[in-house]
């Protein structure tokens, strides 16, 4: 795949390393709280401080979220898996070693689909899911140099995603994270909050470049501290232009170059060399003699397939599909989350045409929950109630000026629209004989209007019946139906004045 507009002769290759964080009530090998934005050091026990003599229990709610989210990913799953001890120093680990999977991950060779930009789809390639626990967290002191050790994460559910290294440019690098997190929270197995650090990632990126006949591999680097998916897009482009320049530099010499670990500095736009990429023998892993292993069984499979509902990728298909609405807006209603597809569902089965359900939910409601900071849970109109509203619209009984007003009020008093068109008296009026005694009324009492519409060509001649329409609905407080209303004005400025409309 050609990965760069300029004709450059490499190919870009990148593969991710996702961490994300289980939607469990506890810790994985202890009873403490999962929760984060808790006073530091108050969901800690002696097991996840590591104490001497204490015993480790796997939470079976966590491997169950795992399993549907490697279930979910297509990956193979193992019937036998166990558990290592990954060793290292760090302060924010207090036992010195981290309980992860090494040689026998639950998980292994699966794929995501993600869609491309010609509008079709491609498959990166999943290597391993596996679970570990998190580690604490520092907190640095902003002056004076101190640090101090929050460890309520410590001990707590992590999900290690890593792809094979499949994707060809930073766009589709960012393309896997957003299909992914969308599928993860979509199967309820993370918030994926990245602010929160419930979803990490980091990257290891090289070049395939093109020279003297023959593809050579710059030395693989991996990028960390990318807290944004917009900052994995700008690092990865970042680091491809730094490795073709180095290429460039120091080309010959490349092979004796070692694997690098570089952070990228979100204010400069730069990746920043850090130390040495450790190999896996740095860390002396061996089996966790205090946990046994996991043997999945064809009933716990059943039970985890069973729980998996349909991908947003279907149900973006079937909404466009079974509700007729344009691809875009289905797109849109399946990224907005589970919930708001639900609602919309919901809300369009009460409708004669689905379309109107889609335009109300991504302009009315949409703006409604960005204004008040709600997300659909929150909102306080239920689908029901809307569909009752706006099917009103589809049955000409009010029009969409007023059915915007009666919407206000729901949201604030969560009354029946009926009874707030009945009390308003907002009733469409679309009587034909009606409105033509208003429009005759109106053009009787501005004759300046009529002299305009003769005198002005064109476009402005039509914005005169524009001006004329807005003094009907003025008259009618808003409850006129507009087109009968466009029909009539129409006719009564062309038969009045004898000139055409345009
Ligand atoms: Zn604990």
């Amino acid at each position: 795949m050609a990965t760069s507009t300029e004709a450059t002769p490499y190919t870009i290759v990148i593969g991710l390393e996702v961490h994300v964080q289980l939607l469990t009530e506890t810790k994985l090998f202890c009873g403490c709280r999962n929760r984060f934005g808790d006073p530091p050091n108050t969901n800690v026990c002696p097991i996840c401080l590591g104490m001497p003599g204490v015993l480790p229990v796997m939470n079976q709610k966590a491997f169950q979220l795992a399993l549907r989210a490697a279930v979910a990913l297509n990956c193979q799953i193992a019937r036998f898996t166990k558990w290592d001890r990954k060793n290292y120093y760090y302060p924010d680990l207090p036992k010195n070693y981290q309980i992860s999977q090494y040689d026998l991950p639950f998980s292994h060779d699966g794929y995501l689909e993600i869609p491309t930009a010609d509008g079709g789809t491609k498959r990166v390639g999943i290597i391993r899911v596996h679970l570990e626990e998190d580690a604490g967290k520092l907190l640095h002191a902003e002056r004076g140099g101190k640090s101090q050790v929050d460890l309520n994460r410590a001990g707590t559910p992590l999900l290690e995603i890593v792809t094979k290294p499949d994707m060809n440019s930073p766009a589709e690098a960012r393309t896997f994270l957003e299909e992914l997190r969308l599928l993860l929270r979509y199967l309820e197995v993370s918030d994926c909050n990245m602010q929160e650090g419930s979803l990490r990632c980091d990257a290891n990126i090289n070049l395939h470049v093109q020279h003297n006949g023959q593809t050579v591999a710059t030395p693989i680097v991996e990028v960390k501290n990318m807290n944004s998916f917009k900052a994995v897009e700008a690092a990865m482009a970042y680091e491809a232009r730094r490795q073709y320049e180095e290429w460039l530099r120091t080309g010959a010499k490349l092979g004796e170059v070692p694997k690098e670990t570089r952070g990228w500095d979100e204010n400069r736009a730069v990746t920043v060399s850090q130390r040495r990429k450790e190999e896996a023998s740095d860390y002396r892993y061996f089996p966790e003699p205090d946990l046994v292993p996991v043997v999945v069984s064809e009933q716990m499979l059943q039970e985890v397939r069973s729980q998996i509902g349909e991908f947003p990728a279907q149900r973006r298909l079937r909404l466009a599909a079974e509700y007729g609405i344009p691809e875009y807006d289905a797109r849109v209603i399946v990224e907005l989350g589970k919930a708001f597809a639900d609602y919309f569902e919901q809300f369009a089965r009460g409708l004669e045409n689905p379309k109107n359900a889609s335009n109300w939910m991504l302009q009315d409601v949409q703006r409604t929950l960005n204004a008040k900071g709600w997300t659909i849970e929150q909102f306080p109109v239920r689908p029901e109630k809307l569909a009752d509203l706006v099917s009103r619209i589809e049955r000409r009984e009010i029009n969409t000026h007023a059915a915007r007003e009666v919407f206000a009020e729901m949201i604030e008093s969560g009354r029946d629209p009926g009874a707030i068109i009945a009390e308003r008296g907002l009733t469409m009026v679309s009587d034909e004989q009606q409105l033509k005694a208003i429009v005759d009324q109106v053009l009787d009492e501005n004759p300046k209007v009529l002299e305009d519409f003769k005198k002005k060509k064109g476009k402005k001649r039509k914005q005169v019946a524009g001006f004329v329409r807005g003094l009907i609905m003025r008259q009618t407080k808003g409850r006129a139906d507009a087109a009968l209303v466009e029909r009539l004005v129409n006719e009564a400025l062309v038969a009045r004045t004898g000139v055409p409309l345009e």
